[in-house]
């Protein structure tokens, strides 16, 4: 039997109620699964790293975070630390993680489950069922290129620089992420670029039809310029299966295709690295795309499902447990048809639960299908 070593790090708000019930899943395959168990270590990130240590997060914990399997991120931030320098203010320790894990490629799923397809701001027929992954390049890009700066002129005025960079081992790392994961699914991916207006668009066309061609000529590769992708995704979002971009784009295009599909509260992500040289293991951290949510932060209102789903990334992406995540999808599913909702994803006629109530319906829904 595998030992799968995860770091898991609540962090502030709601963070340690949506992790709490990710433990109770990660125990129920424990007790469960034939092939892989996993171990769990726990620390502080974000404010309260900073409370304990004044750091965002402490070198000890970050030692942890390259050595485990995966970290499972809940959230950081909140107004108790407003006022904290810059330097270790609560962000800081994800941005640190990010960095020092080397983790290039952002996932972000937009799944529509069946019973919350009313919710969305797109029509069911738009949606439902609608499953689709966006392909983040998260380390390069218009986001870290120098210069990047802010200039008075001679005549007084400001002028302020961004600059796009990107190399071509940016662009095929990527891309290869896109194509591995396109083979896992329906074997189709967009490449969404500005080539028409950018030289770093032109470049990102250029390599990711060569590496399509040299690494992944199984996949369906189709060409698609930025702007009319953020059209094509409310117009007919069902067309897509992966979509690779850009740090800025997949900044955009991530958010637009996860909000036609529901609440904050429901979106996992995961972040990835390159693979080992030696173990072909890739770093990795999943987490909820939401924030610590300081206003219901404490109450049990929370809802814990984009943190439980992160969990179930970890298990596709890090683990190679399939069957398993794909039983996980369908126990959120069925809680989801047979009426049950957190406050955020209220509708009328449905029973509202709290954080434990849901996570624990999750698990009753798992143990009831176990092998
Ligand atoms: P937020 O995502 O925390 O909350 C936005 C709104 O969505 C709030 O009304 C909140 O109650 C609701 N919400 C979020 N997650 C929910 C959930 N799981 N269940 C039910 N409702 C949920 O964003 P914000 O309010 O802009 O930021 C709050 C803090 O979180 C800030 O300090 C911000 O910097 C931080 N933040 C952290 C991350 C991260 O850790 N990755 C991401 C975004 C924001």
């Amino acid at each position: 039997m595998t030992t799968h070593s995860l770091l898991l790090l609540p962090g502030d708000g709601i963070g340690a109620e949506t992790i709490a019930e990710v433990e109770r899943v990660i125990a129920f395959f424990n007790k469960t699964a034939k092939s892989a168990k996993f171990e769990t270590d726990t620390d502080l990130v974000g404010g309260a790293a900073y409370d304990k240590h004044g750091l965002a997060i402490s070198d000890k914990a970050m030692a942890k975070a390259m050595k485990a399997d995966a970290v499972i991120f809940g959230a950081v931030g909140g107004p108790k630390w407003d006022g904290v320098p810059y330097e270790v203010r609560p962000e800081a320790g994800l941005l640190r993680l990010r960095k020092d894990l080397g983790l290039f490629a952002n996932l972000r799923p937009a799944i529509c489950y069946p019973a919350l397809a009313d919710a969305s701001s797109l029509k069911r027929e738009l949606v439902e069922g609608l499953d689709i992954m966006i392909v983040r390049e998260l380390t390069g890009g218009v986001y870290f290129g120098e210069p990047k700066e802010i200039v008075t002129l001679e005549d007084g005025q400001k002028r302020a620089v961004d600059t796009q960079i990107y190399t071509t081992h940016e662009i095929e790392r990527i891309a290869r992420v896109a194509f591995d994961l396109a083979r896992k699914r329906s074997g189709k991916v967009h490449s969404a670029e500005k080539r028409n207006v950018m030289r770093t668009g032109v470049l990102w066309n250029e390599v990711v039809t060569a590496t399509h061609k040299a690494y992944a000529p199984d996949v369906k590769l189709e060409h698609i310029l930025a702007d009319n992708c953020a059209m094509q995704l409310v117009r007919n979002p069902k067309q897509f299966d992966v979509i690779v971009t850009d740090n800025l784009f997949g900044d955009v295009l991530s958010d637009e295709a996860a909000m036609t599909t529901g609440s904050l509260g429901m979106l996992p992500s995961a972040s990835l690295g390159a693979p080992d040289a030696e173990t072909g293991k890739r770093k990795a951290l999943y987490e909820p795309v939401h924030g610590s949510a300081p206003d219901i932060a404490g109450k049990g209102l929370a809802n814990p499902i984009a943190t439980i789903a992160s969990f179930g990334m970890a298990l596709r992406y890090s683990f190679d447990m399939a069957k398993e995540a794909d039983r996980l999808d369908r126990a959120i599913a069925a809680v989801l048809a047979a009426g049950l909702r957190t406050a955020d994803i209220m509708q009328p006629g449905m029973r509202q639960v709290g954080t434990a109530d849901m996570g624990a319906a999750i698990v009753e829904e798992l143990s009831r299908h176990a092998a």
